[in-house]
C-alpha cells in the first residue's frame, strides 16, 4: 500500500472549535481532550455535561417545543430549507471537521455532508405531505365524520455514535424538527464538533436554540439521564446499548427507534465483471475503514468467479492509498480511535490463531498515522473465530466461497443481525430473487450500501438484532408524532342509546353492513 500524506491546511481553527463547544449545555468545569485520528494529537477540549444539565436542556426544550410546533409546517419548511443552503455554503468547513474528528478520507466525508443536506431537503419538503391531518372513513356514514391529525411527540432524545456523526445526527434530528418536536442530542466526544457545526447552521437559519440542544458525556450518566426524561428516544449505536435503552424506554412506555449493529453480507454471483466487482467490494467493505453500520464484513463469492475476483480485490486494495489528507488524495483513511485499532487487532489475532489466512492487508500502519490499519481480507474463516459472527466494525472482511445463489443467501441469513445486504450480478432476475430472500432492512444491487443510504425517501433500519423502527422516508417522520383520531357526530343521524332506538336500528345496521360489503367498502 502506497505511502502517506500528512494532514494539511484546514479551515477549522482552535478559535472555531472553542466557539462551537461553547454551545454544549455544560455548566461545570469538566472537559475532555479529544484527539484527531490523523496524528493522535489533541484536537480540542470538549466540555462534558452533567445529569442536571440534561434536565435543564430538556426543560428548556419543552418550552421551546410549544412555539416550534405552533409555528406550523410552512414556517418550519422555510427555516429548514435555509439551513440546507447554509450546509452547502459551509461544505468545505464541514468536510474538514468530519475528517479531523473521524479520520475519514475527503471522499467519504463528502458522503456525510451530502447525506445531511439531502435529509434536510427531504424532510423540509415532505413533512406537511406526510403529517398533515386527513379524513378517514367514518364508522357509521352520515352519523359521524372522522379525521386523523398528527401531534408532535414533544421532546426527542437523540443519541449518536462517533462514526457518521454528521449524517446520523441529521437523519434523526431533522425529521424530529420538521415534525414540530424539539431535540436534546447527546453527541459522542469524537463527533461533537461536526454536530455542533451542523446545529449552528440550523440555529442561524431560525431554529430556536433550545429546540436543538447538544449535551456530551458518558453513556451511563448523560445518555441514561436523557433516556429517562424525553418523550421519544432515537438511538444509534451497538446492539448491547440498544437493548439497555429499549428496556428503559419500555419501562417508561415511551417509543424508541434503535439503529444497531450489523454483520452485513455481500454476495458476488458468477456473472459479474470480476474487476468491477472487486472495486465495489473494496469500497463496500472499507469506506470509512469499515466503521459504518451498513458496510460489508462478509463476502460470499461464487466459486466459478472466485479466482479472478480475489486476484482483482487483492490488487485493488494493494494499490490503495492510505492517508489523512484534507484533499481528495487518499482512498482510505484511519480508524477513528485507539480502541477501534485494539478491537481490529484482537479480531485479527484471534482469526490468525485459529487458522485464518490474510489475503491482503493485515498490518497496522503507524508510519501513516497512529490508528491506521490496512484494509484486510481474510480467507479460511470458521465459526470458532470472532470475525465469523461478531461485528468487527473496522478494517476486516472475510471471504467465503459458495456454489450456488441459494447457498450464498442461506449463509448471508445465518447471522443474528439483519441490517444491510448487497448482491453483485448482471441478472435482474437473480438479483430480485436474492433481494426477496435476504433478511435485511436494505438490499443494494451492484453497490455496497450507497444506493439505499442515499435514498432518503426510503426507510432505513434493521431486522433481528440490528434494530427496531426506521429512519428516513415517511416512516422516519412518523416516528415523531402521535396520531390523534377526532370523530365528530354530525347530528344528521343519531347513534342509538335506548333499547327502543337499538331495536329500531338493529335491522338497518345489518343491512348497511351487507351493502358496504357488497360495494367492497371497508
Ligand atoms: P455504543 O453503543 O457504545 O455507543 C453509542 C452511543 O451511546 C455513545 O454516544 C455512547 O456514549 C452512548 N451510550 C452508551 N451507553 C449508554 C447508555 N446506557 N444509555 C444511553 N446512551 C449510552 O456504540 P459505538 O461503539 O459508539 O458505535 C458503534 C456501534 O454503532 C456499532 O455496533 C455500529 O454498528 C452501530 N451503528 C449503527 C448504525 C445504524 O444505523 N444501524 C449506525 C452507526 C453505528
Amino acid at each position: 500500500m502506497r505511502a502517506p500524506t500528512a494532514p494539511d491546511r484546514s479551515m477549522a481553527t482552535p478559535e472555531l472549535f472553542a466557539s462551537l463547544t461553547d454551545d454544549v449545555v455544560a455548566s461545570g468545569s469538566v472537559t475532555v481532550t479529544v484527539p484527531t485520528p490523523s496524528t493522535g494529537e489533541p484536537l480540542h477540549e470538549l466540555p462534558h455535561s452533567s445529569a442536571d444539565d440534561v434536565g435543564e436542556a430538556v426543560a428548556r426544550a419543552r418550552l421551546a417545543q410549544l412555539a416550534w410546533a405552533r409555528a406550523g409546517f410552512a414556517e418550519r419548511r422555510r427555516i429548514l430549507l435555509r439551513a440546507h443552503d447554509r450546509l452547502l455554503d459551509r461544505n468545505a468547513l464541514l468536510l474538514d471537521l468530519v475528517q479531523l474528528e473521524s479520520g475519514k478520507t475527503r471522499g467519504q466525508a463528502v458522503e456525510e455532508v451530502f447525506e445531511a443536506a439531502s435529509v434536510t431537503r427531504y424532510n423540509a419538503l415532505a413533512a406537511r405531505r406526510v403529517l398533515r391531518g386527513r379524513s378517514r372513513r367514518a364508522g357509521v356514514p352520515l352519523a359521524v365524520t372522522t379525521r386523523v391529525r398528527y401531534r408532535a411527540k414533544g421532546v426527542v432524545g437523540v443519541i449518536t455514535p462517533w462514526n457518521y456523526a454528521l449524517s446520523l445526527a441529521a437523519m434523526d434530528v431533522v425529521p424530529a424538527l420538521a415534525a414540530g418536536c424539539a431535540v436534546v442530542q447527546k453527541a459522542d466526544d469524537q463527533g461533537a464538533l461536526s454536530i455542533l457545526a451542523l446545529r449552528r447552521a440550523f440555529i442561524e437559519a431560525g431554529v430556536p436554540e433550545a429546540a436543538w440542544a447538544v449535551v456530551t458525556g458518558s453513556g451511563t450518566v448523560v445518555g441514561e439521564a436523557l433516556t429517562d426524561r424525553v418523550d421519544y428516544i432515537c438511538f444509534t449505536g451497538s446492539t448491547a446499548t440498544g437493548r439497555a435503552i429499549a428496556e428503559k424506554a419500555g419501562r417508561r412506555l415511551v417509543g424508541a427507534s434503535l439503529e444497531l449493529g450489523g454483520k452485513n453480507a455481500m454476495i458476488v454471483l458468477d456473472d459479474v465483471d470480476p474487476v468491477q466487482a472487486a472495486a465495489d467490494a473494496a469500497y463496500g467493505c472499507f469506506s470509512a475503514m469499515g466503521q459504518l453500520c451498513v458496510s460489508m464484513e462478509r463476502i460470499y463469492v461464487h466459486r466459478r468467479i472466485a479466482a479472478p475476483f480475489t486476484r482483482a480485490l487483492v490488487e485493488h486494495l494493494g494499490a490503495a492509498r492510505l492517508g489523512s489528507s484534507l484533499e481528495y488524495t487518499s482512498d482510505f483513511g484511519s480508524l477513528a480511535t485507539a480502541a477501534q485499532l485494539e478491537r481490529v487487532e484482537e479480531h485479527l489475532d484471534d482469526a490468525l490463531a485459529n487458522g485464518a489466512t490474510v489475503l491482503v492487508g493485515g498490518r497496522p500502519r503507524p508510519d501513516v498515522g497512529p490508528w491506521f490499519f490496512e484494509p484486510t481480507v481474510l480467507t479460511g474463516v470458521t465459526s470458532e473465530m470472532r470475525v465469523h459472527a461478531e461485528e468487527t466494525f473496522g478494517a476486516i472482511a472475510s471471504l467465503y466461497l459458495v456454489d450456488s445463489d441459494e447457498e450464498a443467501i442461506l449463509a448471508a441469513n445465518a447471522s443474528e443481525y439483519g441490517l444491510n445486504a448487497s448482491v453483485l450480478t448482471r441478472s435482474p432476475r437473480r438479483a430480485r430473487r436474492a433481494a426477496e430472500a435476504l433478511e435485511a432492512g436494505s438490499v443494494n444491487i451492484n453497490e455496497g450500501y450507497r444506493g439505499s443510504f442515499s435514498s432518503v425517501d426510503a426507510p432505513m433500519g434493521g431486522v433481528k438484532a440490528s434494530g427496531l423502527g426506521r429512519r428516513n422516508g415517511p416512516e422516519g417522520l412518523l416516528r415523531f408524532v402521535d396520531p390523534v383520531t377526532v370523530s365528530t357526530s354530525t347530528g344528521l343521524l343519531r347513534l342509538p342509546r335506548t333499547a327502543r332506538e337499538f331495536s329500531a336500528l338493529a335491522g338497518p345496521f345489518v343491512l348497511l353492513a351487507r351493502v358496504l360489503r357488497a360495494i367492497r367498502r371497508r
